[in-house]
């Protein structure tokens, strides 16, 4: 089960990743964590990502590139996986085909969580992730049921650095105008799923297991 999730920032990518991990036993390989946590360790890869990210700019395609490749040949990746913010440039997508064919695997679909703009902003400004176990919840939508504290194991809850409403807005229209020529690549050869992101949490996770259901784990 080789999947990628796409879907704007505030799609509800992070949210269905989680459900998808879960149920199918898959890694989730998310960029987005894996600089975030190399910036956390202040690794080298960390420094050089920081500037990038605190401008809602993109990483360079040959750094993301390279930690994407180094993950995709680790073992767990050998039942499948679910890559998450990643190809975000047609180069790295061009660049994942060939590291497939490298692994010798092959993308089963690309599932892209379809969502109008104008819901994402305030979708993503209330947004709050645990600091303990990542959980992410929403002010309005989603809230915990204590302030600030996560429901499944009592983390303090933040707000992401890029969450704010002025970087939020360079993501979305750095992310709007990066994502359809990918979707158009996958389109074309075949891979792309659309779904419904404006439904319920459990619908739309409910509308990716029909379309996984069909695939072997
Ligand atoms: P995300 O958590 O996916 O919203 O990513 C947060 C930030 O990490 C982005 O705004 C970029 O700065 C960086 N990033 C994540 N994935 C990529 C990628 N595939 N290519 C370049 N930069 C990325």
């Amino acid at each position: 089960m080789n999947l990628v999730l796409m879907g704007l920032p505030g799609a509800g990518k992070g949210t269905q990743a989680e459900r998808i991990v879960e149920e199918y036993g898959i890694p989730h390989i998310s960029t987005g964590d894996m600089f975030r946590a190399a910036m956390k360790d202040e690794t080298e890869l960390g420094l050089k990502a920081k500037s990038f990210m605190d401008k809602g700019e993109l990483v360079p395609d040959e750094v993301t590139i390279g930690i994407v490749q180094e993950r995709l040949g680790k073992d767990d990746c050998s039942e499948g996986f679910l890559l998450d913010g990643f190809p975000r440039t047609p180069a790295q997508a061009d660049a994942l085909e060939g590291i497939l064919v490298e692994l010798g695997k092959k993308l089963d679909y690309v599932i892209n969580i379809e969502v109008d703009d104008s819901i994402l902003m305030e979708r993503l400004t209330g947004r709050r992730i645990c600091k303990n176990c990542g959980a992410t919840y929403h002010l309005v939508f989603n809230p915990p049921s204590k302030e600030d504290t996560c429901d499944k194991c009592g983390g303090d809850l933040y707000q992401r650095a890029d969450d704010n409403a002025e970087t939020v807005a360079n993501r979305l229209a750095v992310n709007l105008k990066q994502a359809q020529p990918l979707l158009d690549f996958y389109q074309e050869r075949g891979y792309l799923r659309n779904i419904n992101g404006q439904q319920h949490i459990d619908q739309v996770f409910a509308d990716i297991s029909n379309l996984l259901g069909g695939l072997s784990k």
